[in-house]
């Protein structure tokens, strides 16, 4: 199995025509309507039409390629986001079986400061604090970043 990065979908089309995005008229970088990540924004979330990359400037997540976006926005690893591109071709070979982008300590380090702040987060509403738009966007991206802990650990 291997990844072939040349079939790739077109990035405007995966955008458009798979994510619903409403990209605006532009050059290399377009606004492209509400952010699913954080779920809002009025056209907060640009991509590059070129290269796939993406980045909300509301919660500022972001990546290079379409492959990125797909395993943030589905929580799934690059093999099965390259697969549901159309990316991933079956030569007979195993898959590559890649070291872990990160260490045990790293990754420990990401779980405690995200499950402290996702436990502030929900002390604050317990206490009637509603969460801003900002809030909601990084407990979004808390949740993103603990699913991709598990996801590596658990291979
Ligand atoms: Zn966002």
């Amino acid at each position: 199995m291997s990844y072939d990065r040349s079939r790739l979908p077109d990035p405007a089309a995966f955008y458009v025509e798979h994510r619903g995005l409403k990209l605006l008229p532009g050059k290399l970088w377009r606004s492209g309507g509400p952010c699913e990540f954080h779920g809002g924004g009025r056209d907060c979330m640009r991509v590059n039409v070129r290269t796939g990359a993406f980045k909300c400037m509301n919660c500022e997540i972001g990546g290079g390629d379409v492959v990125a976006y797909l395993m943030a926005v589905e929580c799934i690893g690059f093999i099965e986001a390259a697969k549901q591109l159309g990316a991933w071709t079956d030569d007979g070979k195993p898959a590559p079986r890649n070291p872990m982008p990160f260490s045990a300590r790293d990754a420990l380090a990401v779980c405690d400061f995200e499950i402290t702040f996702a436990a502030i987060a929900a002390g604050n509403m317990a206490h009637g604090i509603p969460l801003t738009d900002a809030d909601r966007a990084r407990l979004l991206l808390c949740a993103n970043r603990l699913c991709r802990v598990h996801e590596w650990i658990a291979r």
